[in-house]
């Protein structure tokens, strides 16, 4: 017999189940181990600008779904890519 804790919670993992919301958490991938022939490079500007914010920012982790290993390539190459004015380091506020 399930105590009335272990109900409640499994009922609300049913109900994520439900809403797909526990399923697309469970299926975030990093892109870059998913696609081993993608790289990372500090020239790629277009690439790198999707792990950054309108404000030129570098998006973190836990939104751009890259794992850690990945995740360090990008800021090292936007960081890169900034020195050589390739990419913004702050990006103008929009007024
Ligand atoms: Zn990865």
């Amino acid at each position: 017999m399930l105590s009335k804790k272990a109900r409640k919670a499994r009922k609300a993992k049913k109900e994520l189940d439900a809403k797909g919301k526990l399923d697309r958490k469970m299926t975030k991938v990093c892109r870059f181990c998913e696609h081993k022939e993608l790289r990372i490079d500090y020239k790629d500007e277009r690439t790198l600008k999707r792990y950054m914010n309108e404000r030129g920012k570098i998006i973190p982790r836990r939104m751009s779904g890259a794992c850690a290993r990945h995740q360090r390539a990008i800021t090292s190459a936007i960081k890169r890519a900034r020195h050589l004015a390739i990419l913004p380091y702050a990006a103008e506020a929009f007024r």
